[in-house]
């Protein structure tokens, strides 16, 4: 069944890459209004389909309009083709074009279900490719709300085509005919995808899991921190890659900041409705509930002390699972080391800024950290190992940088989305070299050893002044 829709994919892209690179950037400029101008049936879709609360639907209209802006503004320019010093000077002219790899295969997860698609699809297709996405199996009408938008901006017939049913049904067919797989999900399931591409030997960029830290350090401002902390571990009920699941705070500031984060966490309006004020909704599934409940029955059970939260509130919904945080985690607990993907952090008092550091490093994941401080957060950045690092914010700021790139370090991923990055990724970069007046070969009946001479010689002196 794939392969028949790979195959009319493959058809529409040889049209679609005769397109100028301008008119292809215009229909995502186009879809990025067109996303702001339907936010409310959006947030509706995404509300209705995952539970999360209203503000979360937003931040995926947000993402979104703002990224496909971007492109819409920037991809003509960072497609363009590229001069590059020839091989000779003056006799070679030498060009770098970046060409569409063909028919890229998305597969995407169920937390952000309209921002990931529409983020991952937008360049790809901007690049002069076309996609074939199989979003997860939970969250199929966002997918296809993207879809219709993507037409109504004028993205063509059969050059974004959705397979419904999920990457545990079809993710190998896929893999099988695709020129290129873009998938964003889990580290296990990431080196799976991974393997197979490897096989047929196409290229693969995979936005995976994280353990992320933030820090709180000598000269942070804690009144800031602790709402800060909130954001950043709770934002859709912590079902998020980005978020926060490990805090370490240095002993000067532990008592004050533990006791403003939980004020903060319990002052936060828990619901499952299309109410602005709600701060927090219900997980999306009875999977993802039992996992973090689990993790939380775990810890409980091997010492950690719970100081907010952790209770499940059926009165709210049936997945619900209170904001909590946690206190004596040691490594043996399963949410010690593993991600939960939950409303759930376990916070830590470290003795200084370099420990706090050190244990945000102890890591097999390097997705995102956070660090709260002055000077010493600009030093730590630095030094800490994660694909993004966001100071005096949980990761709104570096997320929805789009220029810049954002992806994981370790096993968090490999490659990366926004900024040029991610759009040149689904491009294969060509070289085309002219040669001028003369060959790179003895010249008449010039010696082997002449011509070697004459080259040292001349090369000698343009590498002196070049
Ligand atoms: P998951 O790996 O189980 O599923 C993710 C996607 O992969 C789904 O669409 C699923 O249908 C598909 N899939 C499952 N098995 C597959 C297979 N064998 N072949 C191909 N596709 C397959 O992950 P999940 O638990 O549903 O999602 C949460 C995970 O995603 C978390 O680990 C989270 O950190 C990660 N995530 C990462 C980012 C990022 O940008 N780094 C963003 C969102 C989510």
């Amino acid at each position: 069944m794939i392969n028949n829709v790979v195959a009319k994919a493959r058809k529409a892209q040889g049209e679609w890459a005769k397109v100028p690179t301008s008119e292809r950037a215009a229909v995502f400029r186009r879809f990025s209004k067109l996303v702001l101008e339907r936010q409310a049936e959006i947030m509706d879709v995404l509300q209705d389909e995952t539970h999360k609360n209203r503000l979360s639907a937003f931040e995926e209209v947000l993402d979104t309009t703002q990224l496909t802006h971007y492109y819409g503004r920037h991809a003509t320019k960072l497609l363009k083709p590229k001069r590059r010093r020839g091989a000779f000077p003056i006799l070679t002219k030498t060009i770098e074009v970046n060409r569409p790899i063909g028919v890229i295969g998305v597969i995407t997860p169920w937390n952000y279900p309209f921002t990931l698609p529409s983020t991952d699809v937008a360049p790809a297709v901007i690049a002069g490719n076309a996609v074939v996405l199989v979003p997860d199996e939970l969250t199929p009408k966002s997918a296809d709300l993207m879809l219709s938008l993507m037409l109504e901006a004028g993205v063509p017939e059969g050059v974004v085509s959705i397979v419904h049913g999920g990457g545990r049904v079809h993710g190998k067919d896929l893999i099988d005919a695709a020129d290129f797989i873009m998938f964003t999900g889990s580290t296990a399931t990431g080196r799976i995808v991974a393997a197979q591409c490897a096989e047929r030997l196409i290229g693969f960029s995979g936005e995976l899991g994280g353990k992320n830290p933030m820090l709180v350090l000598s000269d942070a401002d804690v009144p800031k921190a602790a709402p800060g902390a909130v954001r950043a571990c709770f934002a859709n009920s912590g079902q998020l890659c980005v978020s926060i699941e490990r805090l370490y705070v240095v002993e000067a500031h532990y008592d004050e900041f533990l006791k403003e984060f939980v004020a903060a966490t319990e002052s936060m309006k828990l619901g499952d409705a299309k109410d602005w004020a709600i701060d927090m909704g219900p997980l999306i599934s009875d999977k993802q509930f039992v996992r973090v409940r689990d993790q939380v029955t775990d810890a409980i059970a091997k010492g950690a002390k719970l100081q907010s939260g952790g209770r499940v509130r059926p009165d709210i919904a049936p997945t619900f699972f209170e904001p909590t945080i946690l206190t004596n985690v040691s490594d043996s607990m399963e949410l010690g080391r593993g991600e939960t993907f939950g409303p759930v952090v376990a916070v830590y008092k470290v003795k200084d800024d370099a420990e706090a550091i050190a244990r945000a490093n102890d890591t097999d994941y390097g997705l995102n950290s956070s660090i709260w401080g002055g000077a010493a957060a600009t030093l730590a950045a630095t030094q800490i190992e994660s694909g993004t690092v966001t100071i005096n914010e949980g990761f709104s700021a570096s997320f929805a940088s789009h220029d810049a790139p954002m992806g994981g370090m370790k096993t968090s991923g490999v490659g990366r989305r926004h900024g040029r990055q991610g759009l040149l990724k689904y491009t294969q970069p060509q070289t085309i070299a002219v040669q001028r007046l003369i060959g790179i070969a003895p010249i008449g009946k010039q010696t082997n050893e002449a011509f070697a001479k004459l080259v040292s010689r001349l090369l000698g002196i343009w590498n002196r002044i070049s």
